[in-house]
């Protein structure tokens, strides 16, 4: 049987042998009884092409891996020239160029004093990795008393079990809850859940100060603090001050912890810098990447550590002490080699001066949407913006989310050429950064009208 279906199979029969096999994540299956399976055929810029010929713009980067566009000529050529010298090889004991030259760039552009380069193929690996490799580090130093992890209210780090277990989107957290490890969950910073009057900096330190008494509680058996960089995705893009960053290394360096920045949604470019920790200016004790770093083209990712935690685990071989984590795929030469012509993008092209420009038409576009009688809150971080629907603008009730508001808008999307997925009720927009201005306005125009449709 041809792998390659005929070009004249549409829509209709392609969704119907579809759902015939596949097992779709995080989809109740039964959805597509009523909603459209969608296939997609064919990827050009930020459009996605399906096989009756329509074209959906896509706002959100097919789930935030997206950055130079679908089918990106200079990222398939590479691609297409490395499967044709080493498509993979093991990574243990052997190594090759690919990964040599990606662990040496990330360790030019991560924060000074990351430079140790571990690679895993996905973000919830990443995460794995982060953690163990931390709980490990304390382990070698005589301090296997710590165990456990402070992650934040609303945070969310993947969905394997160790990264489920730091993660809080009720959502997918609460049905696994008796298989996972228990965190201690410091109140996120979240702008949006400020008293009346109180900036978002005031709130960043009021957070601090929680985290502090945890801390003081809590630090002789804590590994590390996990947090996402500014903008908590998956919980909702609920965003925070950059001072909680710079509050949160002080204390990590005070009590002895470790301080993980997950930036495998904001990396590369999406918060405005290149990585959101340069927001504060401070560099974590592990940065976790994936998403992007392909350039959305194949699964990888790295956890970047100091040499201090490195040397925590060289020794001797009879001491015991290696990192032991590993992936049949890890460091695979065809990923490690998109994700070099990635960061030669970046090089070669000034994107986060466009992005820049992209993001204040962006903001300029959603900011009618802040008088809707059904919006509680606009906000925005670069590339990243979210418009939060409300049942009651004045005590910014929510919707019940088993209305699936945001749903009326991803449907309506469909119908109207673009590709919006709302998280519950916050609509948000995280497109490729090859998008143009008029593109943006097709996504601000689809969605306010969805918008109109889901609030009636
Ligand atoms: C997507 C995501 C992950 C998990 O990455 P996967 O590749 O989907 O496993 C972890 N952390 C954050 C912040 C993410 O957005």
């Amino acid at each position: 049987m041809s792998t390659l279906l005929p070009a004249r199979t549409g829509n209709a029969a392609l969704a119907a042998r579809d759902l015939r096999h596949v097992w779709h994540p995080c989809t109740q299956m039964q959805d597509h009884e009523s909603i459209p399976m969608v296939p997609i055929v064919r990827g050009e810029g930020a459009w996605l092409i399906d096989a009756d010929g329509r074209r959906y713009l896509d706002g959100i980067s097919s789930w935030w891996t997206n950055l130079f566009g679908h089918a990106n000529p200079r990222l398939a050529a590479a691609l297409a020239d490395q499967a044709q010298r080493l498509e993979h090889v093991i990574f243990a004991g052997f190594t090759h160029a690919p990964a040599i030259e990606l662990a040496e760039a990330l360790v030019r552009i991560t924060p000074p004093g990351l430079e140790r380069v571990f690679f895993a193929d996905n973000g919830s690996a990443a995460i794995e990795v982060a953690l163990k490799m931390s709980f490990h580090y304390w382990l070698n130093q005589g301090h296997g008393e710590k165990t456990r992890f402070i992650a934040l209210t609303g945070s969310y780090h993947g969905e394997t079990l160790g990264a489920l277990s730091v993660s809080d989107v009720a959502l997918y957290r609460k049905t696994y809850a008796p298989l996972l490890l228990t965190p201690i969950l410091a109140p996120s910073p979240d702008a949006y859940e400020g008293e009346p009057g109180e900036s978002p900096a005031q709130l960043a330190a009021r957070r601090l100060g929680e985290l502090r008494a945890l801390l003081e509680r809590h630090a002789h058996e804590t590994c590390a603090v996990i947090v996402e960089p500014l903008v908590q995705c998956a919980g909702g893009m609920r965003m925070y001050h950059p001072d909680y960053l710079a509050g949160l290394r002080r204390l990590c360096d005070e009590f002895d912890v470790h301080f993980i920045a997950d930036e495998i949604a904001v990396g590369f470019g999406r918060t405005g810098t290149l990585f959101a920790c340069e927001s504060a200016r401070v560099r974590p004790d592990f940065m976790c990447l994936s998403k992007g770093l392909t350039g959305g083209f194949l699964p990888l990712s790295a956890v970047l550590t100091t040499e201090a935690v490195y040397a925590a685990f060289y020794a001797e071989y009879n001491a015991g002490k290696a990192f032991l984590h590993s992936h049949s795929y890890t460091g695979n030469p065809l990923a490690c080699r998109v994700a070099l012509e990635t960061l030669a993008i970046f090089r070669d092209e000034p994107v986060l001066e466009r992005n820049r420009v992209l993001a204040a038409h962006l903001a300029q576009r959603l900011a009618p949407l802040r008088d809707h009688p059904h919006v509680g809150d606009v906000r925005q971080t670069g590339m990243i913006a979210a418009v939060e629907l409300v049942a009651d603008k004045r005590t910014r009730r929510p919707w019940p989310a088993g209305e699936r508001r945001g749903l009326r808008v991803y449907l309506h999307g469909l119908e109207h050429a673009a590709l919006l997925r709302p998280l519950g009720n916050v609509v948000y927009f995280m497109p490729p950064y090859v998008v143009d201005t008029a593109q943006i306005d097709h996504l601000v125009d689809v969605a306010t009208a969805g918008i109109e449709r889901a609030v009636a």
